[in-house]
């Protein structure tokens, strides 16, 4: 059995939303077993919007969540992060509707996770495992997922556009692994978009200090930060969408040309299907093996 865990204290940082330009104060607190991640608007007396797949609403580039009139938008690389490290509970302040874009990726909300220090809890962790596939095609876009011993994510992307036609990855996913290989992936465009979007008003806080821009001939960055930033940046991607089912999974999720609509409408059905999956209190049954080191050594903490 694995503990469920929270932050150990609280830790803020600031910055502004991708697509609405806003500044905004960010608060990470911890909170109780069994309470998950919940948003808090501060600028709205403290009301809360539960990151769950019940509360999607509003996903244009990027996933928002909507309780009444309450809006929290662009959640997704905070809550892989969350789920990632192994946090189940926290409460996430905002001083405005969105979270803020950072570098356009997770490594920096990594960084705030591992300063405020994770605590274990007195109940027990469940994840969601996998008993039979799942899978959701729209025209060419397709994502499934498959009992597997661990969380494991295929993804492939496919564009027509000369400097990005084709990626596809594997990874499994592990503490070490999300923060080494996927959490440092940005989020991209293509420039041919970007004026396309502001005129819909988003992308008002995009600049090259948080998003790859694609152009013609290149990316208008100066360096990637991996040969295929772009397909670890939608794996990124996914496993937050991903992170709304509430708990963690268990099973091999395999996607092709996904977006946050996709990914979402994916959620919801993962979580309608219950007979193709059980809430599970180990990742791995029988749990023969003692946990490893490290793993024992936060338990203790
Ligand atoms: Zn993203």
């Amino acid at each position: 059995m694995h503990l469920q865990r929270t932050l150990r204290r609280t830790i803020a940082c600031a910055g502004i939303g991708l697509h609405s330009g806003k500044k905004v104060t960010l608060s990470l607190k911890p909170a109780a077993a069994d309470s998950g991640i919940r948003f808090r608007r501060s600028d709205l007396g403290g009301q809360e919007v539960p990151a769950a797949v019940s509360h999607v609403g509003g996903i244009n580039h990027a996933t928002g969540l909507m309780r009444d009139t309450v809006r929290i938008d662009t959640v997704e690389h905070l809550l892989a992060a969350f789920v990632s490290l192994g946090v189940d509970n926290a409460v996430v302040e905002l001083s405005s509707p969105e979270v803020p874009i950072m570098d356009g990726s997770a490594a920096p909300f990594v960084y705030l996770i591992q300063e405020a220090g994770i605590k274990p809890l007195s109940s027990a962790r469940r994840y969601l495992k996998i008993l039979r596939p799942i899978s959701v095609t729209r025209g060419d876009k397709r994502i499934a997922v498959y009992p597997s011993d661990h969380f494991k994510v295929t993804y492939s992307i496919a564009f027509d556009h000369p400097m990005l036609r084709h990626q596809s990855r594997t990874i499994r996913l592990t503490e070490e692994s999300f923060v080494e290989e996927i959490a440092p992936a940005r989020t991209f465009g293509f420039l041919e978009d970007v004026e396309m979007m502001r005129q819909q008003g988003l992308a008002l806080g995009g600049s090259l200090e948080n998003a790859i821009v694609i152009g013609d001939t290149g990316v208008l960055n100066n360096a990637l930060r991996f040969d295929d930033e772009f397909v670890r940046h939608k794996i990124l991607d996914v496993i937050g969408d991903m992170a709304l089912v509430g708990h963690p999974i268990i099973g091999h999720l395999v996607a092709h040309r996904g977006g946050h609509a996709l990914h979402t409408q994916f959620a919801a059905q993962v979580l309608d299907d219950q007979d193709s999956w059980t809430l599970v209190e180990a990742p791995a049954q029988p749990v023969a093996a003692p946990l490893p080191a490290a793993e024992a050594v936060r338990a203790v903490n």
